[in-house]
């Protein structure tokens, strides 16, 4: 289909408190469910961003000031206004990602908290005083905001990661340029104007639609202070490069292969429960999907790959819009070819596909990007589905005989998101949670996504940078500290000089 003949709506973008139509090159979105292309979106070239930098550059100067608590009115009126229009955010998500609605559902909703927590940004911005730091003197630590921020994203969670970046970026007192996925902006073009509905000055929140090439704008930008990337790991890793080399502060969380470690004394309904929700939700396309089961034990193994072999084979697969489908497309009919491609390589390499999804037709959506769920037993650390992010609903199952051998695997893998462990004993996940090296650990939760007032990152290959997304880290990252020391002598005497070094 050539879609340019066909299709009239076209996104552009939202800068300056208002919708910028497309000027120059564009390309398709899909509907993953029919594979058709719905409509299209404008891919920002350099006179669009000059708009949103001059945009963020000007409301700048008067947001740093605005005092905090005024800041938070506006997020907290934000934050109504997600919850009114949520369905239609949400109708938007699965539209163009294709995840099932109560999928798109959880995702706002983590989102909304992270909008939530920037709420107490008067609270979280105090500084630090110390009294009497010297005779007659005062010293303070205060946090101040760096300028225009830059988030760049990834099209897995359209709604939720952009809400990792922006609120909190904007309630430190920045102003900020988002640059969503160019598979599913809508929820990015809708927030904004529901930001700027909730009071938000014209400038603070800006959404410039693009490719590679608008990123390319923004990092070579010495305007842009900041930058907050989520999406694979060579992309972060090249954007973490290259924009700390011309100075900015870069925080670039990458891909993942997340383990679940099965142990003997597992209640193993429960985890295989678990493991299922956490696999094949969302299509597999989440970074901190469970990819790898490792079963300690041939008895565990057997246990549960019985198990998931039914419950896999068992799933509802078909469009997110009918909700009692616990599975959607995939994103495009690239990543389909993708999955398709490592599956193939599984079965040269000698794994066993103990479940085989590729066959799925779902009626009516013939065309859709659908692949039905996969498990593959009988895995090495040598295959290229354990080595890689396949980013699609494969879960591959490998047996070890205990648990060092479980850890090894985990703390020799490139990536270092997420991880979980399943067992009844409090030694083991001690042990576990203390020695394995990812970022983030759960025992006895298969996706242990950290709560708003906590803070999100991996390890390893999963994050260029040195501090985590939203969270207590977050404030730091969209803050510079300033420090102060100041002297107010209690009677007028005059200082003679002194040469040595200040000391209290
Ligand atoms: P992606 O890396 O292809 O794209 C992410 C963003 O980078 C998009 O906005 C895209 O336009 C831009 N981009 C793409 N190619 C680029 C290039 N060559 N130069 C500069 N920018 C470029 O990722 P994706 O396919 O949209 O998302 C899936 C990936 O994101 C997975 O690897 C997943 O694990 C990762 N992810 C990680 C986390 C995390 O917290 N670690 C969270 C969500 C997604």
């Amino acid at each position: 289909m050539n879609s340019a003949d066909t299709i009239t709506d076209v996104l552009g973008h939202f800068i300056g408190g208002s919708e910028v139509p497309c000027s120059g090159r564009s390309c398709d979105i899909f509907d993953p469910a029919t594979g058709k292309v719905t409509k299209q979106v404008a891919l920002a070239d350099v006179d669009v961003m000059e708009q949103a930098i001059f945009a963020a550059q000007t409301a700048f100067p008067a947001w740093r000031h605005t005092p905090p608590q005024k800041r938070a009115k506006i997020l907290f009126r934000f934050k109504q206004l997600l919850e009114e229009h949520a369905d239609e955010i949400c109708q938007l998500i699965t539209s163009e990602h294709g995840k099932v609605l109560d999928d798109a559902r959880g995702e706002l909703g983590r989102g909304i908290e992270v909008a939530e927590y920037a709420c107490g940004i008067s609270e979280l911005l105090k500084g630090e005083h110390s009294k009497n730091a010297g005779p007659d003197i005062d010293s303070w630590s205060e946090f101040q905001a760096l300028g225009i921020v830059a988030g760049i994203t990834p099209f897995n969670f359209p709604a939720m990661v952009p809400m990792w970046m922006f609120p909190l970026a904007i309630a430190c007192g920045n102003t900020f340029i988002l640059k969503p996925s160019e598979r599913d902006p809508s929820a990015s073009l809708l927030m904004a104007r529901l930001f700027s509905e909730a009071g938000l000055p014209d400038g603070v929140f800006n959404v410039v639609n693009g490719d590679r090439t608008t990123v390319e704008l923004i990092l070579n930008d010495e305007r842009v202070e900041a930058v907050s990337f989520v999406g694979s790991t060579p992309i972060a890793e090249s954007i973490y490069r290259q924009a700390t080399a011309t100075g900015k502060r870069v925080q670039a969380l990458g891909g993942a292969k997340n383990h679940a470690v099965v142990m003997p004394d597992a209640d193993i309904e429960n985890a295989v429960n678990a493991l299922m929700g956490a696999a094949y939700g969302s299509c597999g396309e989440r970074c901190m999907a469970i990819s790898v089961a490792v079963c300690v034990g041939e008895e565990t193994a057997e246990h549960v790959v019985t198990r998931l072999k039914n419950r896999v084979e068992g799933l509802k697969i078909g469009p997110g819009s009918d909700t009692s489908n616990d599975m959607g497309p995939l994103i495009t009919a690239e990543a389909l070819a993708r999955i398709h491609s490592y599956i193939e390589q599984g079965l040269e390499q000698g794994a066993e596909l103990a479940v085989d999804g590729r066959n799925l037709v779902v009626e009516g959506h013939e065309d859709g990007f659908f692949i039905g769920a996969c498990l593959f037993d009988e895995v090495n650390e040598s295959m290229s589905v354990y080595t890689d992010e396949i980013f699609g609903p494969v879960l591959c199952v490998v047996r070890v005989k205990d648990l060092d051998e479980a850890m090894l695997l985990i703390n020799d893998h490139q990536y270092g998101n997420g991880t979980c462990i399943f067992t009844r004993d409090g030694e083991t996940a001690r042990y576990f949670s203390d020695n394995v090296k990812v970022g983030m650990v759960g025992v006895n939760v298969a996706l242990p996504v950290p709560i708003a007032s906590q803070s999100f990152g991996g390890w390893k290959r999963s994050l260029f940078g040195d501090l985590y997304v939203y969270g207590p880290d977050a404030v730091r990252f969209y803050t510079r500290r300033k420090t102060m020391t100041q002297r107010w002598p209690a009677t007028d005497k005059t200082e003679r000089a002194r040469y040595s070094f200040p000391s209290s």
